[in-house]
């Protein structure tokens, strides 16, 4: 009877623990957009040096995706345009290809760091779990387009070249030529491009 109360203890403890993690935020939705000609999403602009374009439906753009847990992005790409190696801290994406085909891959975290990767065709659905680097690359002749839900009304997105070489002040160029196993020329290059 005692290792019974014991077990019923430890469980009620468990469950406490998994409900503390993510209790459900809802309090209400709202009519988000006053102009419907507003939530018309054209194609982005690609011309740029990733020759890819990341629009973002979250929070910022919809006030009623609030307290609900969920966003959307429409991304578009050039002919071997990339969506470049990021996170998304707060959500897990799905990925569905449109049009195109799409070079796509997460990387497990330490110590493994095992590469999952896949092509997707029109078509296809891929999923990037929350925290994990991951990227998406055009590898057709033609432009592609995808849509994303992601798990959070606000995602966040850490893009590592902008976070790591890009930061604001830089980081001490000698310490990332240590870490990265780089020359510090090619560091203080990288600082200069990003
Ligand atoms: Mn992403």
């Amino acid at each position: 009877m005692k290792s019974f109360v014991q077990a019923f203890v430890l469980l009620a403890l468990a469950s406490s623990f998994a409900s503390a993690f993510d209790p459900s935020p809802l309090q209400d939705f709202c009519v988000a957009i006053d102009e419907p000609k507003n939530a018309v999403k054209m194609p982005g602009d690609t011309n740029n040096p990733v020759g890819s374009n990341v629009s973002a439906v979250n929070v910022d753009k919809i006030p009623g995706l609030n307290t609900l847990g969920i966003s959307a992005a429409r991304i578009d790409f050039a002919p071997y345009g990339q969506n470049p190696p990021h996170i998304h801290p707060r959500a897990t994406e799905i990925l569905v290809v449109l049009e195109g085909t799409l070079l796509v891959g997460f990387v497990t975290s330490n110590p493994n760091n095992t590469l999952i990767s896949k092509v997707l065709n029109k078509g296809d659905v891929f999923v990037f779990p929350i925290g994990l680097v991951h990227f998406q690359f055009n590898i057709g002749k033609t432009n592609a387009l995808a849509f994303a839900g992601l798990s959070s009304q606000n995602p966040g997105v850490i893009t590592i070249a902008d976070a790591v070489f890009g930061s604001n002040p830089p980081i001490n160029p000698d310490f990332l030529a240590k870490a990265f196993m780089l020359d510090v020329k090619v560091v203080k290059d990288l600082q200069a491009k990003f």
